[in-house]
């Protein structure tokens, strides 16, 4: 598919005050455009970048724009998000529209929202409330309201061209968004995770809060896990979730999946938080012949919990037989699968031991492995 980002930097911006609308005000020393700008012409998936822009900012716009393609809105939001629909690139298949004034737009957001897109006709980004939610009537609080159902709607929203283009046909222009306008004309939404940092830009103290958002340090942690099994009598071997033929079965409590528990130790390595002994004691019945995928589930769940994304794994699995070169990618695939990462973060390789030490002997089956986390 061939993705156009259109962002929407047509609004005047009054309440941010300071003259200029707040698309065009300095953050960080350049123009919050510039910044918003910057991550989708970056962005590997996105094709092509417009600018939807008031007439009266064009010198602004080029400043900040750069060589990017401009377009004139219209006096209303929802007349410039169809004056970009209008002018996207020849070939553009899906269209990202995302506001200027959401400059600390997370990377990890827009390939949610892309990666939506593959699966379905809209996506867009939406927020867990943290408050409470109350109805209030002449100033009295009357009720409080259910908030599991309800997300704060964020962008960049995502659509297929054509879909999106048809929906805009018939909106009113009373509509508070892309996805507003997409169900009025019955395209289903899916909804990705959004980010607490993805923050629109409104009132003059927000271009703090951005800045603290944009300067935030990367929280960067390794890990690394080792772990053996014995090799005993019985025929099969589970390694990264696939299993193998072999003359040998692998002892453990659970389906001992060696390669599959170094791996999850890095994790929990780089979390600080223990192992998998401590998390999936082997005295509790409930784990035994367990698949080890729950094990390494857990720990990435518990990473994202923390805010962590993993950036990459890799596992060296060491011993004489069985060969694990020719099942490395599908050792690979096994755990995109599992974790949810794309294939090129995740390493699967072996060595042997020159036939040195119980891994020489095939007394077992050992494994390294290390992960590091990001937290931006
Ligand atoms: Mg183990």
């Amino acid at each position: 598919m061939t993705i156009t980002a259109i962002i929407v930097a047509a609004g005047r911006g009054h309440r941010a005050g300071g003259g200029v609308p707040k698309q065009y005000r300095p953050l960080k020393g350049r123009p919050v455009l510039t910044h918003t700008l910057a991550v989708f012409r970056t962005h590997p998936r996105v094709d092509h970048c417009l600018v939807v822009i008031h007439p009266d900012d064009t010198t602004l716009a080029k400043k900040a724009a750069g060589d990017t393609k401009l377009v004139h809105g219209g006096q209303t939001r929802a007349a410039s998000v169809a004056a970009g629909l209008g002018n996207v690139p020849e070939g553009t298949t899906k269209v990202l529209i995302h506001d200027a004034a959401r400059p600390c737009v997370p990377i990890d957001v827009v390939d949610r929202v892309i990666g939506s897109l593959d699966r379905s006709s809209a996506a867009a980004p939406g927020l867990k409330l943290s408050d409470a939610l109350w109805d209030v009537e002449d100033g009295q609080i009357r009720a409080v309201r259910d908030r599991a159902s309800v997300r704060r709607a964020q962008t960049p929203q995502g659509f297929d061209l054509m879909a999106i283009r048809a929906a805009y046909q018939s909106a009113t222009g009373q509509e508070a968004d892309d996805v507003e306008v997409a169900l009025n004309h019955g395209i289903n939404v899916a909804m990705v995770d959004g980010d607490a940092r993805n923050i629109k830009i409104t009132t003059p103290e927000d271009f703090e809060r951005a800045r603290r958002i944009m300067e935030a340090p990367l929280d960067v942690r390794t890990g690394t896990g080792f772990d053996v099994h014995r090799l005993i009598e019985g025929s099969g071997v589970t390694l990264c979730g696939v299993d193998l033929s072999h003359d040998r079965k692998l002892s453990g409590h659970s389906d001992a999946d060696v390669a599959m528990h170094a791996i999850t130790d890095a994790i929990f390595g780089a979390l600080a938080d223990g192992d998998i002994g401590q998390h999936f004691p082997p005295s509790d019945p409930q784990w035994k012949g367990a698949a080890s995928s729950i094990f390494l589930k857990h720990a990435v769940n518990l990473a994202s919990d923390r805010g962590f994304t993993i950036s990459n794994l890799d596992c060296t699995i060491i011993c004489e037989t069985p060969k694990i070169g020719p099942h490395a990618q599908a050792m690979r695939a096994s755990l995109a699968a599992i974790t949810g990462l794309e294939e090129a973060r995740i390493s699967v390789k072996a060595t042997t031991s020159e036939r040195l030490g119980f891994t020489g002997r095939s007394e077992g089956i050992a494994a390294q492995a290390s992960a590091t986390l990001v937290r931006a």
